[in-house]
């Protein structure tokens, strides 16, 4: 967020303060402001409808005028936008402001493109159980997606009330704290009420989403966090991530600690899509060795001089991290190059090379036992 506007928003739009309004968006929506528009978030959207709230309410519009074909300009929760000042229900969304930040999600269908989750999120909360046992390639995954969406991650340990050791609990914050470099770990107990007061302190301007697998405690820290029971707690129907909530009709809360908490369908376990910068976030360590590698296209297998190779002998680096990292990288290049028909075209002929040397390999093989 940027400190450049010490002004106060205009006392007109005071009542969007509690969905995030800030002086750079007053700066943002001057324009269309002096056009006679009005200010808004989007709390929610179907079918190309969407609830926005304005100064003078909720109001339902349309969105027509401002959708593109490209997917990634949809307008989705968390946009703000420019509304007719009165007349016809719905009203007509005029324009989308400039967006901070974005969660982009790549569809599980076939096609390649992505989806637009959720706009201008400030802090992604990753949810981890301390119910069952620590999944650390998952945090990374998550950490990934939050890094690249622009928003700064958390990881909150939930459920800390099942940990009563200190020193057990002080160890399972350490194993994440080595998974997620630059970002603040937390034990919270949604139960008990423990931790969420500093969770409150780092989320309580801005806007937050939460991710996390399902069962890891996101409704119950969700009504926690909004002061009532606006999410439905009912982790073992929410198998598929897609978390229908039947209790809201917005996706979008003012939380009673301050700031604003996203919670879309899908949202909440989103898979990669093109996330080479988030995922060279939670690996930091990893690229700032690798910038020592003798070769600066090293593959960290077996050349001689590698940083890589040489921190992981030395223990200053664990296996488990950089076959995380690994896994990664190649889950990232497989989702771009469904988009990339450059890189695709290299791929296919790397594999053309591995198929022969795999058939060479086979052929010798078969000649050895025969
Ligand atoms: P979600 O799928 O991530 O939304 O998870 P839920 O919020 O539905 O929680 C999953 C289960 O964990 C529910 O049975 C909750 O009651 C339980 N749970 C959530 N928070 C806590 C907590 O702080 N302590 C304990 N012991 N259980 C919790
Ligand atoms: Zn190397």
């Amino acid at each position: 967020m940027s400190s450049s506007s010490p002004k106060s928003p205009s006392s007109s739009s005071r009542p969007l303060l509690p969905y995030g309004w800030d002086a750079d968006w007053e700066t943002a929506f001057a324009p269309y402001a002096a056009q006679g528009l009005v200010a808004g978030r989007v709390v929610r959207v179907d079918r190309g409808l969407c609830d926005v709230v304005t100064p003078g309410g909720t109001v339902r519009a349309d969105t027509e005028f401002v959708v593109p074909r490209d997917p990634m300009k949809v307008v989705c929760t968390g946009d703000w936008v420019a509304v007719d000042p009165e007349g016809g229900d719905p009203r007509f969304v005029r324009t989308l402001l400039p967006r901070r930040t974005a969660f982009v999600r790549s569809t599980s269908s076939k096609r390649s493109d992505g989806q637009i989750l959720a706009a201008n999120v400030d802090h992604a909360v990753v949810a981890v159980s301390l119910a069952v046992e620590l999944d650390l390639g998952r945090v990374e995954r998550f950490l990934a997606l939050a890094w690249e969406s622009g928003a700064q991650p958390v990881v909150v340990l939930s459920k800390a009330d099942l940990v009563p050791d200190p020193v057990t609990l002080a160890h399972l914050v350490q194993d994440v704290e080595t998974a997620a470099p630059g970002v603040p770990v937390l034990t919270v107990s949604a139960l008990h009420g423990d931790g969420l007061d500093v969770l409150r302190g780092l989320i309580g301007s801005g806007t937050a989403v939460l991710l996390g697998q399902s069962g890891a405690g996101k409704s119950t820290l969700a009504n926690a966090l909004v002061g009532a029971d606006v999410m439905d707690v009912r982790a073992a129907r929410d198998v598929d991530g897609k978390g229908r909530h039947t209790t809201t009709t917005r996706n979008l809360l003012p939380l009673s600690g301050g700031g604003v908490l996203i919670d879309t369908p899908g949202l909440r376990g989103v898979g990669l899509f093109d996330a080479e910068v988030g995922v060279g976030q939670v690996f930091s360590e990893i690229e700032e060795l690798a910038a020592r590698c003798r070769f600066h296209d090293c593959s960290h297998e077996s050349e001689p001089g590698c940083a890589v190779a040489a921190a992981v002998d030395s223990g200053e680096l664990s296996v488990r991290r950089l076959e995380s990292y690994r896994k990664l990288v190649r889950e990232n290049q497989w989702i771009v190059a469904k988009t990339d028909a450059r890189l695709r075209a290299e791929i296919r002929k790397d594999w053309k090379r591995k198929g022969a040397e795999g058939r060479a390999a086979m052929q010798a093989k078969r000649g050895h036992w025969s």
